[in-house]
């Protein structure tokens, strides 16, 4: 399917309900990061069109903060069925804009649908409490209510499931949103504006704005009807924003950088931990924040290891992801191309040795080769920073106390896996690692029942589980006194 005649893409964004167009005229083009070409235009937004998106969902707000849990978790279900009957059309168009393997985009599309059945779900369990009170004639009531208009920011490795981590809660407790997506990946973004019709959810709910991201956020921040902004996107700028978001105390939710261990012990089921360790690193070309960056492997297996994950690597079919059977697609742009490859040159310089791919692939663009380096080192530069790209470093260690301070020597803390066929290592190095997730025996843990988000300078709250509604909620007291008891 052309992404022309895709139903959800959509060339505008939604404020109150109404479909428009940047103030200014001017827009922004969309690339096809496998063919390079143009899939079309966005609206260049900026500060004017995100007050009025904030004043429409703040509008919204006055009457949706009085809808019944009931009512909004039917409008999530609703939601959830529009995605799933469209589930084609929003993996074609996410693979077009975004690059991954259209297996990986029916998959994260099945995910955003998965997070907005969960909270309609939760939606009817944010319960409050009856405490026991210390008088004889009053009584404690702990309530929870809508915090308001929250502000959504998100990137471009998945737009889809990310925003549904956001919108889902948001909606299950009554909060209105204004949301932007990554330029690079807008229209999976608007989409949500347009399922939100579909649904029947309330105009001024949902409102999506696209353009400048310093515009869009300097007013997000700056604007004290918003009342809380959800982020997901790099550490650096999660900590402008924290900084931002200080002047009108906001509340913040943060999912930011990772730089994920994934060790290897010499009593692990190698096949398996080599079948994990594909999943875990070439997954979205290796873009995605759970993405391993540091494979630790035990030095009696290191060998059979670095063989094994380098055949499996070699085995990948890159391609664009509309093709059949593509496992991998192209990096996001060419950007992302010459910081893999400087990772690269860093770690041959330094000893690294390559033993799968290192290369741009042969299809050119943005294509680049499954890769492993072995021999790696802790003053590679890929050790302390994020690759976001295909690259399997492969280090060697010898004691579970080593492989646990490695894992543990950085800023970050989103994901940790490891593999062990010892159960009383499960539990030590489960409870050593610093990490806000961690795999045991698995690669690939991210679900929608389970909360998602880091330690550290990974980040602030939490995503999904019971405990992804708790930030879209605020907690009040009610003393009722004078009861004459
Ligand atoms: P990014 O550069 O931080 O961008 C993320 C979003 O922030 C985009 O919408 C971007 O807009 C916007 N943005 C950029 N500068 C801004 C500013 N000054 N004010 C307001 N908004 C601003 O991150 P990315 O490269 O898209 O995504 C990759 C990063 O996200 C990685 O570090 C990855 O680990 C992290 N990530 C974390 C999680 C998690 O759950 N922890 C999940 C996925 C990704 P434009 O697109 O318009 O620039």
């Amino acid at each position: 399917m052309l992404a022309n005649s895709n139903a959800y893409l959509k060339e505008k964004n939604l404020i109150g309900g109404e479909w428009v167009d940047a103030d200014s005229g001017e827009t922004l083009s969309v690339n096809n990061p496998a063919t390079g070409e143009t899939i079309g235009t966005v609206p260049r937004s900026g500060k004017a069109e995100t007050a009025r998106a904030i004043d429409a969902a703040a509008q919204a707000f006055a009457t949706f903060r009085k809808t019944t849990a009931l009512e909004r978790s039917k409008m999530l279900r609703r939601l959830h069925d529009a995605i799933m009957d469209n589930q084609e059309a929003l993996a074609q168009l996410l693979t077009q804009e975004q690059g991954k393997s259209l297996f990986e985009a029916r998959g994260e599309v099945g995910m955003s649908a998965g997070y907005v059945l969960w909270f309609a779900e939760e939606a009817r369990r944010s319960y409050g409490d009856l405490v026991p009170s210390p008088w004889a004639d009053r009584r404690i009531m702990v309530t929870r209510q809508p915090v308001g208009v929250i502000a959504a920011i998100t990137p471009w490795n998945f737009p889809s499931s990310m925003l549904a981590r956001k919108i889902g809660p948001a909606i299950a407790a009554g909060c209105t949103s204004v949301v932007k997506p990554a330029s690079q990946t807008p229209y999976s973004g608007i989409a949500w504006g347009l399922l939100a019709e579909e649904a029947g959810i309330p105009p001024g709910v949902i409102n999506v704005v696209t353009g400048s991201a310093s515009e869009i956020g300097g007013e997000i921040t700056r604007n004290a009807k918003v009342k809380k902004v959800t982020f997901t996107g790099s550490t650096a700028v999660g900590k402008q924003l924290l900084k931002q978001c200080a002047g009108t105390v906001k509340k913040v939710s943060m999912e930011l950088g990772g730089n994920a261990p994934f060790i290897v012990f010499d009593d692990a089921d190698i096949d398996r931990a080599v079948e994990g360790a594909i999943a875990a690193k070439y997954r979205n070309s290796g873009q995605t924040c759970v993405c391993t960056n540091r494979f630790y492997v035990q030095s009696k297996i290191y060998n059979k290891f670095v063989d094994k994950l380098a055949a499996a690597a070699g085995e990948l079919k890159v391609g664009n992801g509309l093709e059949e059977g593509v496992q991998q697609g192209p990096l996001i742009d060419m950007k992302a191309v010459e910081t893999v490859e400087a990772m690269i040159a860093d770690a041959t310089k330094k000893g690294g040795k390559i033993v799968a791919g290192g290369k741009r692939h042969e299809l050119g663009g943005s294509f680049f080769e499954p890769t492993v380096i072995a021999n790696a080192k802790p003053r590679m530069k890929f050790t302390k920073e994020e690759i976001f790209g295909p690259i399997s470093p492969v280090y060697k260690f010898k004691t579970e106390e080593e492989a646990i301070d490695l894992a543990n020597n950085t800023e970050y803390g989103l994901a940790a896996y490891f593999y062990t066929r010892d159960l009383g290592r499960a539990f030590r190095v489960s409870e050593a690692l610093e990490y806000g997730l961690v795999g045991v025996n698995e690669g690939v843990i991210t679900t929608v029942e389970a909360p998602f988000g880091g330690f550290k300078e990974s980040g602030l709250g939490r995503e999904g589980g019971h405990q992804g509604i708790e930030d879209y909620l605020e907690t009040k007291y009610v003393c009722v006194g004078g009861l004459g008891m």
